[in-house]
C-alpha cells in the first residue's frame, strides 16, 4: 500500500523516490528480525541507501543531493518504516541533519555575514554525505528538560581559537558507534546558559575525547543502537557548526514541523501492521499453513476498526504535511501536535489490535507483528513532542496567546 493512499497527488520526483524506497524495502524487511534480535545497527541497509543515493535525500539539489523538502522526506521515510522501523527512525536522524541546515535554514532570517558563513559550512557537511557517503546522527537528549525545549542543553561549547571545545553527555544517541558525525545540540558557555545560545555542532565519530558508553537492550527500536555519548574537551573547528549561532533557536520557534519528522516512521509501522493482519486473516502469510480466519464477524469488525484508525491517522498525517512551512498559523501548529499525537498513539493501538485479532500464533518471533508492536511503543516517548507534551502544548497554546498570563 502506498503510504499516501492510491491516487494521492504526488509530484514526479515524489513518485520516483517512493519507488526507490519501495525497491529497497523487501531486503530491509528480510533483515529486520536479525538486527532486532542482535540489537545491532542495520549496516547493510545503510550500504544500500548509500548506493541508491538516498543518503543525500534532503541535501539541496544545488549541492548535488535529491532536494527533498519536509513533505517529500516524510513520505519516503514512511515508506521505509513499512519495512524496518529502526532503519526508518535512524534514517530520520541522518536525513533531518541535512534538511534543517538545508531547506529549512533557507526560510530563516540571517544577516548576510551569517548566510555566507552558513553557505560555506553546510557545503562541507553536504559534500561529506553526497561524495563520501557519511552518516550523521542527532543526539539531543540529555535526560533533563532540555530535549523537551524547556531548558538550555547542559552540554556546552566554549569558544577557542578557530573553533569550539565541547563538554557534556547525551543519552539515547541513535546510530551510536555507526555515525560518522554526531550533530550535537549544545549551549554556548557563558556565565548564564540560555536556550537562545543553542549551537548545533557536527562532531566526528572518531574525535579525541568522544566516547560511546553504556549498553543497549531496550523493548523496541532495538536496531537504532541508541547508546550514550560522553564529550570530554572535544575540539571541533568552526565549520562544525551546522547552523550559525542563534539560528537553531529561531528554527525551533518558527518551523515547528521540524519536530514532526519522527512520526512518518510510525505511520509506516501502522500500515505494515494493518497489511499483515489482512494477509494473516486471509491465510496468505508465507511460511504459515493457509488457514483462513476472515469468515468470523468479530475479525471483520476488528479489521474495520483498524482501517478506520489507519485512515484517520493518514488523513491527519497528509494534512499536517500540507501545512508544513515557516511561521505557520496557530491552527496549523496545533494540528501538527494533534497529528504527531495521533500517529504515535494510533500506530501502537493498531499493532495491539492486530495481535489481538490475529491471535497467539501471530505474536511469535518468527513473524514481524510482535516487533512492529514493540517498535510502535517507542513513538509516544520521543522528545520534544512526546504524546504527553503534545497534549500539554495543545491545551496551553489553545487557551493562551503567546505572552498571555492570568495576572
Ligand atoms: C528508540 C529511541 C531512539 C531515540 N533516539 C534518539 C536520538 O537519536 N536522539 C535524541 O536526542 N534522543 C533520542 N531518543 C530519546 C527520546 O527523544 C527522549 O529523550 C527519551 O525517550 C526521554 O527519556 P527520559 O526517560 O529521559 O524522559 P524524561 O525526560 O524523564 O521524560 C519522561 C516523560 O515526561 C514528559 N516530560 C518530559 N519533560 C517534560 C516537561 N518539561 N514538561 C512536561 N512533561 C515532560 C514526557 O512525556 C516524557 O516522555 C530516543 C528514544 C528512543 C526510545
Amino acid at each position: 500500500m502506498n503510504v499516501c493512499g492510491a491516487n494521492y497527488p504526488l509530484t514526479a520526483k515524489q513518485r520516483e523516490l517512493i519507488e526507490l524506497a519501495e525497491s529497497l524495502g523487501p531486503a530491509f524487511a528480510a533483515r529486520a528480525e536479525r538486527y532486532d534480535r542482535e540489537a545491532s545497527f542495520p549496516r547493510e541497509n545503510y550500504a544500500e541507501l548509500r548506493t541508491a543515493g538516498l543518503l543525500g535525500l534532503c541535501v539541496p539539489e544545488k549541492f548535488d543531493g535529491r532536494g527533498a523538502d519536509l513533505r517529500t522526506y516524510s513520505i519516503v521515510s514512511a515508506t521505509l518504516g513499512k519495512y524496518c522501523g529502526a532503519t526508518a527512525l535512524t534514517f530520520n536522524m541522518h536525513a533531518c541533519s541535512m534538511l534543517w541546515p538545508g531547506a529549512l535554514a533557507d526560510d530563516l532570517d540571517m544577516t548576510s555575514a551569517q548566510r555566507a558563513e552558513h553557505e560555506k559550512h553546510r557545503a562541507i557537511h553536504f559534500a561529506r554525505v553526497v561524495k563520501d557517503g557519511a552518516i550523521y546522527a542527532q543526539p539531543f537528549s540529555e535526560g533533563s528538560a532540555a530535549a523537551a525545549g524547556r531548558a538550555p542543553f547542559g552540554t556546552t561549547a566554549t569558544r577557542v581559537e578557530g573553533g569550539w571545545r565541547i563538554n557534556g553527555k547525551k543519552i539515547f544517541a541513535s546510530l551510536a558507534g555507526a555515525a560518522h558525525y554526531y550533530g550535537v545540540l549544545c549551549t554556548e558557555a557563558k556565565p548564564e546558559l540560555s536556550m537562545r545560545d543553542t549551537l548545533y555542532m557536527a562532531v566526528p565519530g572518531d574525535a579525541p575525547g568522544l566516547s560511546v558508553v553504556g549498553d543497549w537492550d531496550p523493548l523496541g527500536m532495538r536496531a537504532t543502537v541508541s547508546r550514550n555519548l560522553v564529550f570530554k574537551d572535544v575540539l571541533v573547528p568552526d565549520e562544525a557548526q551546522m547552523m550559525p549561532r542563534g539560528v537553531y533557536f529561531q528554527a525551533a520557534s518558527r518551523w515547528p514541523h521540524m519536530f514532526t519528522t519522527l512520526a512518518p516512521t510510525y505511520m509506516g509501522i501502522a500500515i505494515a501492521a494493518y497489511e499483515f493482519a489482512v494477509k494473516y486473516l486471509r491465510g496468505e502469510v508465507e511460511g504459515m499453513p493457509p488457514v483462513k480466519r476472515r469468515m468470523y464477524p468479530t475479525k471483520q469488525v476488528a479489521v474495520a476498526e483498524m482501517w478506520i484508525k489507519l485512515e484517520q491517522t493518514r488523513a491527519l498525517f497528509l494534512r499536517m504535511l500540507e501545512d508544513a512551512r515557516v511561521d505557520p498559523p496557530k491552527e496549523a501548529r496545533l494540528r501538527a501536535y494533534a497529528a504527531q499525537y495521533t500517529i504515535m498513539e494510533n500506530a501502537n493501538a493498531i499493532c495491539a489490535l492486530a495481535i489481538r485479532t490475529c491471535g497467539g500464533q501471530s505474536m511469535l518471533k518468527s513473524l514481524p507483528l510482535e516487533r512492529l508492536y514493540r517498535d510502535s511503543r517507542c513513538g509516544a516517548l520521543m522528545l520534544p513532542w512526546t504524546a504527553e507534551l503534545c497534549l500539554d502544548r495543545i491545551g496551553r497554546e489553545a487557551l493562551y496567546e503567546p505572552g498571555e498570563t492570568d495576572d
